[in-house]
């Protein structure tokens, strides 16, 4: 297996941009495991599959076929998905069915899979937790609430702050409270908040604590 690097933390914390970065400054390849969840939402919605249709929605999860390309496009099934994954109802939907077992059995195999080959920064909820509990460096990636709706608001300027908060506070929530593999910092994970920090003192810190832990020799 490669090296990994697994950064974990809620909706907003600026997990893509700091692992896109991150992975660039490596040389690693970047995973944004949240777009799979994401895909499998959207082909659901498509399907009209109900999101509480565990059996179906599993089948899905293990059927569909995933391109994450460098650039940050995703690919599901042969089709550039990368804007139609980005709305609120699919990322409503994705914590949805981010909940039902057999989707994320079927994800997890698959995101262990990319990581066999090459040296990976892996972002989403359970990285550290448990698709590599054994990854040698895990960063778990926050930031207060006001300033994760002031980040997803730059992206999405089209929905009300209200309602994005909303949004973000429910999904946060949902993805905290679940049984499967909710979000909780791994007890080796360093803990970074990202609230007033600029993107590249957040990936100089990230760096920092990557050479520390390689200095200290410790294993995978
Ligand atoms: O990271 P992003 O916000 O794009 O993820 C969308 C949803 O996918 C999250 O709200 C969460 O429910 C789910 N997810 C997950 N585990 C991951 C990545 C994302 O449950 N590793």
């Amino acid at each position: 297996m490669g090296n990994v690097i697994a950064i974990d933390g809620p909706a907003g914390a600026g997990k893509s941009t700091i692992a896109r970065r991150l992975a660039e400054r490596l040389r690693y390849t970047y995973i944004d495991t949240g777009a799979m969840y994401r895909s499998v939402a959207l082909w659901a919605l498509r399907q009209s599959v109900s999101l509480d249709d565990a059996y179906r929605l599993n089948q899905l999860a293990v059927a569909a076929d995933f391109e994450l390309l460098s650039q940050g496009q995703v690919m599901l099934n042969g089709e550039d998905v990368s804007e139609a994954i980005r709305t609120p109802e699919v990322s409503a939907a994705a914590s949805k069915i981010a909940a039902v077992g057999g989707v994320r059995t079927a994800l997890v195999s698959k995101q262990r899979e990319i990581a066999e080959q090459r040296n990976v920064v892996m972002e989403g909820r359970d990285i550290g937790t448990v698709v590599f509990p054994e990854a040698r460096i895990k960063i778990f990636l926050d930031a207060d609430p006001e300033e994760r709706v002031r980040r997803r608001a730059a992206d999405q300027p089209d929905v009300a702050p209200g309602d994005l908060a909303a949004q973000i506070s429910e999904r946060d929530a949902r993805d905290r409270q679940r049984v499967e593999s909710p979000l909780v910092q791994a007890p080796d994970a360093s803990y970074l908040n990202s609230t007033g920090l600029t993107e590249e003192e957040v990936v100089e810190e990230i760096l920092r604590i990557v050479r520390s832990r390689i200095s200290n020799g410790k294993e995978h």
